[in-house]
């Protein structure tokens, strides 16, 4: 654990840094977007209705990564940074709840649907897959952005090409996070389960990959970006993506109004111009990150 926690400060301080090159040149604002915070007047929202309570509290507590630069990374300052960040201020913001009045909890993959289910957060935003069995237990708003799962490996290690190689090099272990859907989906591919090394955060995989524990770390494809463009030339991306991950917005199990609610943010996001201005000043400026369309949303459930 220390060594992961030891790596975000590293990672924060590089982040940082390029943060304040970019500033000192002028060429991108970097960091984060303004998220506009609208005074919704008492009446606009029905009692009763999430919106109106959270409008009416004035705060939220909003479940995010604290370990993927680009989507969730925690900053040097105490609070996270990067595109879920910054698409959690927007939706705050719609509701009238300042940036600096969130409460941020980190979601740790395996943890989503129990932090929404206990009540410990009203909404997680954290490279969250919409799929069929968390359906069963969040309601899901989105998606706003759809990934895919890649592999990534220390630069030069050309043992493999893709998740179709690892059944055939039994000695070549692979890293993901517990819960997550590339953990789940990468077992078809193996030659063993024990080629499979699990962790609780990403954190923990990149340690074990830099160290020689295992050859390679498997989730989506932005995240894996993020890892690269901080490792100084030291992983590289082996293959093409092989799924396709629809990242969602936790929501509290049956939640339908803060569901449309949630979408009618985003498709404003989209429209004035913030959707992309958060995309480039976070996940955006990483080499091969390409600046998405909004996704057309799932009817809320
Ligand atoms: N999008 C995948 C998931 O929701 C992987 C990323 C993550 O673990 O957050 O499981």
């Amino acid at each position: 654990m220390r060594t992961a926690r030891t790596r975000s400060t590293a990672v924060a301080a590089a982040a940082a840094t390029t943060l304040l090159v970019l500033a000192a040149c002028g060429s991108d604002d970097g960091g984060e977007a303004e998220a506009p915070v609208e005074t919704p007047d008492a009446s606009e929202f029905e009692a009763g209705t999430t919106m109106a309570d959270l409008s009416e509290a004035g705060t939220m507590t909003i479940g995010v990564k604290y370990d993927q630069p680009g989507f969730g990374l925690l900053g040097l300052d105490g609070t996270p940074e990067g595109f879920d960040v910054d698409i959690a201020a927007y939706i705050a913001g719609q509701l009238g709840i300042e940036r600096d009045s969130i409460e941020w909890v980190e979601a740790p993959s395996a943890q989503r649907e129990t932090l929404l289910e206990n009540g410990t957060v009203d909404m997680v935003i954290a490279t969250y897959t919409i799929n069929d069995e968390r359906a069963e237990r969040i309601t899901f708003a989105g998606p706003y952005y759809v990934a895919g799962q890649q592999i990534m490996v220390n630069a030069g290690d050309d043992t493999i090409s893709g998740p179709d190689d690892l059944a055939d090099n039994p000695d070549f272990t692979i890293c993901s996070v517990t819960g997550s859907t590339p953990a789940e989906n990468i077992r078809q591919y193996l030659a063993d389960p024990s080629q499979l090394v699990e962790f609780a955060v990403y954190d923990d995989c990149v340690s074990a990959m830099e160290t020689g524990q295992v050859q390679a770390v498997t989730t989506d494809n932005v995240i894996l970006l993020g890892y690269v463009a901080e490792s100084d030339g030291a992983f590289e991306l082996v293959g093409e993506q092989f799924t396709e991950e629809p990242y969602g917005i936790g929501l509290p199990n049956g939640d339908v109004e803060m569901c449309e609610f949630v979408n009618g943010a985003l498709a404003s996001a989209a429209e004035d111009g913030y959707y992309e201005e958060a995309w480039n000043s976070t996940a955006g400026q990483y080499e091969g990150a390409e600046l998405p369309a909004l996704p057309d949303p799932d009817p809320c459930a």
